[in-house]
């Protein structure tokens, strides 16, 4: 195929037509600067088409209550066994102290995630532990949005007590959980998975998480962590899975939907050193993630609105650039960063707003704040 047809696939997007995942790989394998310039330039007509113009931000702190975890993905430079150097478990106090600290600093959202701790457990059950985290929050705090566990948790806590996810996503949605968010997706491919987290949920039991979570009423984030061993095939293949997951949630009925799409460009610094070999690189390059986020503006932005490029690991200038590859959000406040930082990410640990809307007018773009739902908050 030639520039002619980059030109009339675009073309197709910009009437409204959903790109095929032929068509997706084509664009995604494009060299010549000027096709890729045109790929961006869709990609953000489509941005505001979809979107407008207004870039959102939302004021949340990150909690990672523990970083204890039993497996072992090749990638992971967070997780430590217990009673290793660096290996930590917040107590109830800290939770609250970090929660109380982050209400102060006008958090809307607490996102909590952690490592899969085969210890925190009460009264031998996987559950009871993971609820009180939510009641302990939420008792004091009843105005905060609880943006917590991925479906690895779910799987877990459903594991290790012998439930049904539906009623560990009913439990934690009772508690006070208002979303959940959309990581451990890494890449929805399972030949990938086997290489980068062979112990962690295969692709089929991502995407029931995530159909469940929003048949009970629970919107989620969706996130792919792309630019390690991935081909252009396996990345449309995963645009393609979370496209028609939204699509069933829509076509069904369900009360609940992917409301974000997240790019984690894979930082691999400090990250076991048999990925980063065959990396063969440290930190995300920077064209390949900008392709891959306009062509993701392109492939799902008639059903996932709302794309966010994730400064931690691209940089707050690498950040402010996506959003003229088809990103219509810069993320959130954070307050707090352990995961990817721990990897050897660049992009530091927090933000203050006033950077991040500074970032955002340094295009000449107007900024809005924003809650979990993507509900304006002020004025
Ligand atoms: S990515 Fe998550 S599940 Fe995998 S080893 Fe790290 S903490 Fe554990």
């Amino acid at each position: 195929m030639k520039l002619k047809t980059v030109d009339a696939i675009l073309d197709r997007a910009l009437i409204g037509c959903d790109v095929s995942p032929e068509e997706g790989v084509f664009l995604l394998k494009q060299t010549d600067p000027k096709a890729i310039a045109a790929i961006q330039i869709t990609a953000d007509k489509l941005r505001h088409a979809q979107a407008g113009d207004t870039v959102t931000y939302i004021i949340n702190r990150n909690i990672n209550f523990t970083n204890i975890c039993e497996q072992h993905c090749s990638f992971c430079a967070f997780r430590r066994d217990d009673g290793d150097t660096g290996a930590y478990w917040l107590d109830w106090t800290q939770i609250l102290e970090k929660s109380q600290d982050a209400v102060k600093r006008g958090a809307t959202e607490i996102c909590m995630q952690g490592g899969l701790n085969p210890q925190a457990q009460i009264n031998g059950k996987s559950l009871p532990y993971y609820l009180k985290l939510v009641e302990t929050i939420k008792q004091e705090f009843p105005q905060i949005h609880l943006h917590a566990f991925s479906p690895q948790e779910v799987q877990f806590i459903a594991r290790v007590d012998g439930l049904e996810y539906v009623d560990v996503i009913a439990a934690l949605r009772d508690a006070g959980v208002g979303s959940m968010p959309g990581t451990a997706a890494e890449v929805l491919d399972d030949e990938v998975r086997r290489v980068l987290c062979p112990e962690k949920i295969n692709t089929a039991t991502w995407l029931e998480i995530i159909s469940t979570s929003h048949r009970l009423g629970l919107h989620t984030t969706s996130t792919m962590l792309s630019g390690h061993i991935e081909t252009p095939e396996q990345q449309i293949g995963h645009l393609e899975k979370l496209r028609s997951l939204q699509k069933t949630a829509i076509n069904q009925g369900y009360p609940a939907r992917i409301t974000e799409f997240i790019l984690l460009p894979f930082v691999g610094q400090e990250a076991p050193k048999s990925l980063r070999r065959r990396v063969g690189r440290d930190q995300p390059i920077l064209a390949d993630a900008l392709l891959l986020g306009a062509v993701a503006r392109i492939y799902l932005g008639n059903w996932i609105p709302n794309h966010q490029p994730s400064w931690v690991k691209l940089g707050l200038a690498g950040a402010t650039e996506a959003l003229t590859w088809g990103c219509n959000d810069i993320g959130g406040t954070l307050m707090e960063e352990h995961i990817t930082t721990m990897a050897g990410a660049l992009g530091g640990t927090c933000m203050e707003v006033e950077t991040l809307q500074a970032a955002i007018a340094s295009l000449g773009r107007p900024y809005q704040q924003r809650d979990t739902l993507y509900q304006k908050v002020g004025s």
